[in-house]
This record gives C-alpha cells, sequence and structure tokens, in this order.
C-alpha cells in the first residue's frame, strides 16, 4: 500500500479506457466502470461540484467560486491509446505496477495522472472547506485520443451557459528534464499554441491493366514521383516569436558558446532556422509545416497494374501557415495535374496565447514555487489536444502537466514502458492545488 492518492491513480489506470474511431469497437463497460470508480474514489467531488456528462463517457463539472468573473478550466483527458501486445512493457501495461518509485501503464501519463491529480486537489480543498476565489470547471474528455466531440460538447456546453473562460490548462508540457542539450535544468515547458493537424490523400488514376503489358508512368509511378517531390521540397522554416521567447528564457541555462545565439534569437531567426533544420528532424519541426507520407495503397495483386494509386499525406501546420498555403505548395512542388490532392481531415494551427499576461504569469509562478529548479518558457506543441477545441471561446489555452517528466518518460507517451514517478505525482497534486488556492 503506497499513498492512497498513488492508490487512486492505480485503480483507474487498472481500467482499460482504450478509445476506438469506430464506437463499435469501444469496450463501453470500461469507461462506465471507469466513471464509477472515479465516483467511488471522489465522493466529495460528486457531493458538491456540479455535474454535466458530455460525449458518451465524458464529464463536465462545475465548482462554483465566490465569483464567475474569471472562470478557470483544467482540463484531462480519461481515454488511453490501445497497446502493441508485441512491445516489450517491463510491466503489464494495465497492471499499474509500482516499481522503481513508479507507477506503470498506459495512462500515467497522458492522461490519467492529471485526470487524478486534478480530481485529488479538489477532492483535499473541499475536505479543508476551500471555497475557490473563482469558478473552476473540470472538463474531463473520453475521446481524446481519437479526436472525438466529447471536449467539443464540453465548448458548446460552456457557450449555452455564457462562460468565457480567463484561461484553460490541459495536457501538452512537462516539467522536462534533458529537453534541451546543453540545459542542465529541467524545463517547465507550457504549450501556447499547437501546429494543426491536417490528412491529405494524393490519388492517381489509370487505365490500370494486365502486368504483362506496362506501359510507363501508370498511377503507381506517378505517385511515387509526387511523394519524393514532397518529400524534397518542405515549406519554409522560420523561428516564431514563441521559440524567441523560449530561447530567451533558456539563455542564461545554456553553454557559454550558445548564449549569444539564444539571446539574440530575435535578430538572428534565418540562422537560427537553419540551424534547427539541421540538428535533427525533432527540432526541425519546431520551424515548420511537415509532412509525413503514411498510408499507401495500389494494385490488389502482384499480376495487375493498379488503376488507381493513394498515399495519405499526414501534415503538421505549423502557426503562420494554413492548409490552404499547404495544398498550395503541394500543387506547386508535386506539379502534376493528374495527381489529385484531397483534404480528408482539416485542422488549422491553434491561436497562440499571449506569454504576458497575468494568468500565464501565474502558471509560471505557480511552476517556479513547486519545481524551484526549472525554467518555465513557452513552447508550440507538436502533437494535438483537446484543448485546441476551447480557442474557440478563450484566448488562453495552455497545455502544461505538472510532472517532471525524463526524455525516456517523454518518449513511452503512445509507446510501452509508460510510467509516472510516485514522487512526481504527489507533486502535480500540489501543484493544480496550489494553482486553485492562488487564484485570486
Ligand atoms: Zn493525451
Amino acid at each position: 500500500m503506497t499513498h492512497p492518492a498513488v492508490e487512486k491513480l492505480r485503480a483507474l489506470v487498472r481500467i482499460p479506457t482504450v478509445s476506438d474511431r469506430d464506437p463499435a469497437r469501444v469496450d463501453t463497460a470500461a469507461f462506465d466502470s471507469f466513471l464509477a470508480e472515479h465516483e467511488r474514489l471522489f465522493p466529495r467531488l460528486y457531493a458538491s461540484l456540479e455535474l454535466t456528462r458530455v460525449g458518451p463517457h465524458g464529464l463536465l463539472f462545475l465548482w462554483s467560486g465566490a465569483s464567475d468573473a474569471r472562470p478557470l478550466v483544467l482540463m484531462a483527458h480519461l481515454d488511453v491509446v490501445p497497446v502493441d501486445e508485441s512491445a516489450p512493457w517491463q510491466h503489464p501495461p494495465f497492471s499499474a505496477e509500482v516499481n522503481d518509485g513508479a507507477v506503470w501503464g498506459r495512462g500515467t501519463l497522458d492522461d490519467k495522472g492529471c485526470v487524478v491529480a486534478i480530481s485529488e486537489a479538489v477532492e483535499r480543498l473541499l475536505e479543508q472547506g476551500v471555497t475557490p476565489a473563482q469558478d473552476v470547471w473540470l472538463s474531463f474528455g473520453c475521446d481524446e485520443e481519437v479526436s472525438g466531440t466529447s471536449a467539443v460538447e464540453a465548448v458548446e456546453e460552456l457557450t449555452r451557459r455564457e462562460v468565457r473562460p480567463w484561461f484553460v490548462l490541459d495536457e501538452g508540457g512537462a516539467v522536462a528534464g534533458g529537453a534541451f542539450p546543453g540545459i542542465g535544468r529541467p524545463v517547465g515547458a507550457i504549450g501556447v499554441s499547437e501546429k494543426g493537424t491536417t490528412t491529405l490523400v494524393l490519388q492517381v488514376e489509370g487505365r490500370g491493366g494486365h502486368a504483362s503489358t506496362p506501359s510507363r508512368n501508370g498511377p503507381t509511378a506517378r505517385l511515387a514521383r509526387a511523394i519524393l517531390r514532397v518529400d524534397r521540397h518542405p515549406m519554409p522554416s522560420a523561428v516564431s516569436d514563441t521559440t524567441v521567447e523560449l530561447f530567451r528564457r533558456l539563455a542564461p541555462h545554456a553553454p557559454l558558446a550558445m548564449r549569444p545565439l539564444m539571446r539574440n534569437a530575435d535578430r538572428l531567426r534565418p540562422a537560427l532556422a537553419k540551424a534547427l533544420v539541421a540538428a535533427g528532424p525533432e527540432s526541425a519541426a519546431m520551424t515548420r509545416t511537415t509532412f509525413a507520407t503514411t498510408t499507401l495503397s495500389g494494385s490488389p495483386a502482384h499480376n495487375v497494374i493498379a488503376s488507381t494509386a493513394r498515399a495519405g499525406i499526414n501534415v503538421r501546420v505549423m502557426v503562420g501557415d494554413s492548409v490552404a498555403g499547404v495544398v498550395a505548395h503541394l500543387r506547386r512542388v508535386i506539379g502534376d495535374k493528374s495527381v489529385r490532392i484531397e483534404v480528408v481531415e482539416e485542422g488549422e494551427a491553434s491561436p497562440v496565447s499571449p506569454v504576458d499576461d497575468d494568468a500565464f504569469r501565474l502558471l509560471e509562478s505557480t511552476v517556479a514555487e513547486l519545481f524551484p529548479d526549472a525554467v518555465p518558457a513557452p513552447y508550440v506543441m507538436m502533437a494535438a489536444t483537446d484543448s485546441r477545441h476551447f480557442t474557440r471561446i478563450c484566448e488562453r489555452v495552455y497545455r502544461f502537466a505538472p510532472f517532471r517528466m525524463s526524455k525516456a518518460q517523454r518518449e513511452a507517451i503512445h509507446s510501452y514502458d509508460e510510467h509516472l514517478g510516485v514522487d512526481d505525482f504527489l507533486a502535480g497534486i500540489d501543484w493544480y492545488r496550489r494553482l486553485i488556492e492562488r487564484l485570486t
């Protein structure tokens, strides 16, 4: 038996709430039992907060504060991605074993750690009879990993009730160790925007036919040429204002040789963009819209020439670019009218939330209080979160989970060996508690 809050996390990690784009493939019994268990573990929360159900299993709670002038929304999601059975998990993914001072299992980091830490922070404050200074909303989605609708429904409910959040906080960044080469201190990385996720399909049609009499430049060859052209002609790279601010804040903690470049990032944007692209795919992705060719389909048989060849291109749209601009770029670099470009999923980059702002300063100073060694800094997230839907009703949408995460832990998200340190989890509860206590 570890700390009671850790037992709550373990109980909820053991319930495999795996979401799926196909509702028929969702184990609704698992979600039902997750919700029942959540209610059993946080009785004060259910007794004192007003609950609205959103989507099939999403929860939207209102904790009425002394004022409703500057409402805060704390977000997390209770669904998880599936487990690859062949991956070498050191501990079974739904066992929630405690080992080496950590809870191991799918969802510990993404994102049940946040669900439980937020719930526990509220439960403890209720136990102490605390009323928050401002309304606090808790929005727990059930289908974040499959871009579902529960967060959209939460936004609709808030809109219906004419709630304009002061700020929204969702998963995203973390107290990230080893995030930047040469920087010894962890970075309290607070996402202020996220790239848009867009999916395109390139499609070429032709005659097809018998493989014994092929002609040149058929659909498959044209598609292959288009894919190579996309690969060879990335979108232009640039250093965003957010990245300039990130570097400015990290500069004092960087090796001496790197400091002038980082401190003067604003003036040195073109050189810096080049350096980031050269440094590898991760840092290159910070500077531009990216294209990844993912699905491929063509002929169904070895002796048949394809009459249709298709490739999926997963696009992550950078702040400053647009889906229309991406399509125009692709048309130009592919330079072949027979290649049809179809947008099957359209997601623009999210607006950038302010940094020179009271809400951001509250997050920053709460990071400084609980994680004094960390350097709080804004960044642009590469992945998507449910919080993007809230940009419709709120200009301050931040993405930060108050847990220390090593590089290995961050790599375990959506992969194997996902685990959250017990002490780090407990510190996260304190962080949410302090954030609510510090509302004025
Ligand atoms: Zn997540």
